[in-house]
């Protein structure tokens, strides 16, 4: 199989998911993993079995993870983020790989906020990076989800910055304006179908 894997990441507000939805309108397959996780977290038993001894029963509120109360939880622990992600890590890898064999495509992205902050770029074929100033990153996530611009920013300045991903990445869109995005996706896009 010479399905390409490729890695689409950014940090918080980039626009990997705006980006991933054009790839998606060209008919590329999108995994999106950050939000596989967390439906995983929800409905695989054996996790919540494990995050549960791990973290206690506030874990879960009927039936839902509380992810406000893991959020408090591992601020400033990463050692805790550590042992969270290997539970749910390898049932997302096992989930990928049942969703990968169903594709028929040239290439699919796989979505996700951490591939090189886990050091992960080796699993991927080619990595594409969603870059966007901080200014407007901060002005969308205020709109989108709410959260004050020091939340944010906190969020920001504990990812890898922009500077450091950029020479592992293979190829970078600057999302700063759509039009200039979605004409680099779509360059990228014709690259890939080589
Ligand atoms: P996160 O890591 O937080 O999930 P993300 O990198 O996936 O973020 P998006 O959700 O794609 O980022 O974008 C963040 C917000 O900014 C969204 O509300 C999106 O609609 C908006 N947005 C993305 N790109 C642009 C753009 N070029 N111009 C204006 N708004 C944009």
């Amino acid at each position: 199989m010479n399905l390409k894997i490729i890695g689409i990441t950014g940090g918080i507000g980039s626009g990997k998911t705006t980006i991933a939805k054009i790839f998606e309108s060209y008919q590329i397959p999108v995994y999106y993993a950050d939000f596989e996780a967390k439906a995983l977290m929800n409905r695989s038993k054996i996790i919540r079995r494990k995050l549960t001894a791990l973290l206690g029963d506030e874990t879960y509120i009927n039936g839902k993870i509380n992810r406000k109360y893991i959020a408090s939880k591992v601020f400033n622990n990463d050692e805790l983020l550590k042992r969270i992600n290997a539970i749910v890590h390898p049932k997302v890898g096992q989930h990928f790989k049942r969703w990968l064999k169903k594709q028929d495509s040239t290439f699919v992205l796989k979505e996700s906020a951490i591939i090189f902050e886990n050091n992960l770029q080796d699993n991927y074929d080619a990595i594409i990076l969603v870059v966007a100033n901080k200014e407007n990153r901060i002005e969308r996530v205020v709109k989108r989800d709410g959260l004050s611009k020091q939340q944010i920013l906190s969020i920001i300045n504990n990812q890898l910055s922009e500077e450091e991903k950029i020479p592992l990445a293979t190829y970078i869109i600057n999302n700063n304006s759509l039009l200039e995005a979605e004409h680099q996706t779509r360059n990228i896009y014709k690259e890939l179908m080589k």
